[in-house]
């Protein structure tokens, strides 16, 4: 259980659901960040665009209210997963990237350094931040690559 350590190599990234019965932890760096302008993060998310950290699946735990968190898959692509008590986020699963997104609204310490918009094609919300904007997700995680004016 990589809390951290003594040596303090590991750093752990605490968040939780909206009431605070769920905890999640994430270890070390997230694999990326960024956000996201679905629309099932739109609509899941009932916000026009979702700031994402990119975990591996092994880098996330949830530490307290497991038993409490509710699961739902639209589609196999993501398994979205919150408090069952105040209905605030936790994660989402996404077994097709071998990723876990924790939504970067739940962790509030981190230092979220976005690198990319993705599924900018499905945007309500055009941000000239002068960030890449992928149509939808880059190659290495399945999608076209390819990129959009802001
Ligand atoms: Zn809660
Ligand atoms: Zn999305």
């Amino acid at each position: 259980m990589p809390e951290e350590t003594v040596r303090g190599e590991i750093s752990t990234h605490h968040g939780s659901c909206f009431c605070g019965a769920g905890e999640a932890t994430a270890s070390e760096e997230p694999a990326a960040m960024g956000y996201c302008h679905c629309e099932s993060c739109r609509h899941w998310s009932a916000g026009p665009v979702n700031a994402f950290t990119l975990w591996k699946p092994d880098a996330v735990r949830i530490t307290k209210g497991a038993g409490n968190v509710g699961s739902f898959a639209k589609t196999p692509k993501s398994i979205r997963k919150w408090c069952k008590t105040c209905g605030g986020h936790v994660l989402t699963e996404h077994p097709g990237m071998g990723l876990t997104d924790v939504y970067a609204a739940i962790l509030p310490k981190i230092a979220f350094k976005p690198g990319r918009h993705v599924f900018y094609e499905e945007s309500v919300l055009r941000i000239p931040d002068g960030l890449p904007k992928q149509k939808d997700v880059p190659k290495e995680l399945g999608g076209s690559g390819v990129t959009l004016r802001e």
